[in-house]
């Protein structure tokens, strides 16, 4: 009982941001304040996943951009973000692998310290027992692990590496949830797959597998790109499959996604590729009939050269280190430029931080984590 007061508690905050957004988006009183900010600290990564430019340049052998954020940057947008939206921010280190990323965890330490929800998301080749029960001693409030399937041949398609890379993923997540318990920490995991032509099939097998363990939740996101082997073209077997998975959440299994975001997304793969603009700047171009985009009320984006930008294909609105807080940058006239192009746009792009889900879902989600 204690635990679901805390947890009702620590959930007033993030419902607080839900109604400011409510407000911003319906009348003309901008009042929203952050409620999730991303990190990109760096372009490295050991992986060689060909749906992303990371892994493509990797596998092309090209030297990654050298250029990162610095533990002064991140301290700094971190006081901008303490001032900004206070408590009930999800701050996430994510993209390229934060874990080769040298200020991780003195940021993880520092950022659980200001009061945030702090978590990174990691493909988990490096999560042995040493680093597992690390992050467990830091207790973020997440971890997100990538994993498309727990088949190595199906995995190793979208996410080829030695022959070894599913069963590091899996041993990773069991690592994870062991240091947990031991170290008696409350972290959540959330494993997140790229629905595609390649795993659909598979993809009820991690759900069975961890989706109803304590604290683990599946958070699904629908392929973007011009491959045609990773684009679903059977959208009527791709329901069926929705619907089985929609099944398995009656079963108890977390899906952070809601029925309806699952249905959309057999209607996204039902649009076709080439109805899906993959190029960035993308606002007043053809688009699906999608609803109308929140995230200029929501989030922030910060990439490695310390760019700040509320869509992540729009301009910034500022960069860190620049000389304006992140207040000013939230609230400036770029800002407000870009809520504008936002607003125009209609792409149905389905980051999983800009699908919209009810209020209750996502408590529903929070309590259960
Ligand atoms: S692990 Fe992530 S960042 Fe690295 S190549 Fe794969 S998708 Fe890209
Ligand atoms: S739908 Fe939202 S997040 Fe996606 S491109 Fe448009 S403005 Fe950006």
């Amino acid at each position: 009982m204690a635990n679901f007061v805390q947890k009702v508690a620590a959930g007033v905050p993030f419902f607080a941001k839900e109604v400011r957004v409510a407000v911003s988006d319906r009348t003309p009183f901008m009042i929203a304040r952050p409620r999730s900010v991303n990190i990109l600290p760096s372009k490295r990564c050991n992986a060689f996943c060909p749906m992303c430019p990371i892994g493509e340049a990797n596998l092309k052998g090209e030297k990654p951009d050298p250029v990162e954020l610095t533990a002064g940057q991140v301290s700094e947008l971190f006081d901008g973000i303490k001032d900004l939206s206070g408590k009930g921010v999800v701050v996430s280190f994510a993209d390229g692998e934060p874990t080769v990323w040298k200020p991780l965890w003195d940021m993880l330490e520092r950022g659980r310290d200001l009061g945030f929800a702090i978590s990174f998301t990691t493909n988990g080749y490096t999560m042995k027992e040493a680093q597992a029960a690390r992050v467990a001693s830091i207790n973020p409030f997440n971890v997100g692990v990538s994993l498309e399937s727990l088949r190595g041949e199906i995995n190793e398609i979208m996410r080829p590496l030695d022959g070894k890379g599913t069963q590091k993923t899996i041993d990773c997540i069991e690592n994870l949830l062991a240091a947990r318990d031991q170290a008696g920490a409350d972290m959540s995991l959330n494993i997140k797959t790229v629905l595609s032509g390649v795993n659909y099939e598979y993809v009820h097998e991690i759900v069975e597998r961890f989706a109803a363990r304590p604290g683990v939740m599946w958070t699904p996101q629908p392929f973007r790109g011009t491959d045609d082997r990773m684009w679903i073209h059977d959208t009527k077997r791709f329901a069926e499959v929705i619907e089985h998975l929609i099944t398995l959440r009656t079963q108890g299994h977390k899906i952070n996604a809601s029925d309806k975001n699952l249905r959309d997304f057999v209607t996204y793969f039902e649009a076709g590729m080439e109805r899906v603009d993959n190029a960035p700047n993308r606002s007043g171009e053809e688009t699906l009939d999608a609803p109308r985009c929140q995230i200029g009320f929501t989030s922030i984006f910060v990439t490695q050269d310390a760019q700040v930008r509320l869509c992540p294909y729009m301009e910034p609105v500022g960069r860190i280190g620049d000389g304006q807080t992140l207040r000013q940058m939230w609230t400036g006239k770029a800002a407000q430029e870009r809520r504008e192009q936002i607003a125009a746009c209609k792409v149905d792009c389905e980051l999983s931080c800009t699908r919209r889900t009810s209020i209750l879902n996502k408590a529903k989600l929070f309590l259960q984590r």
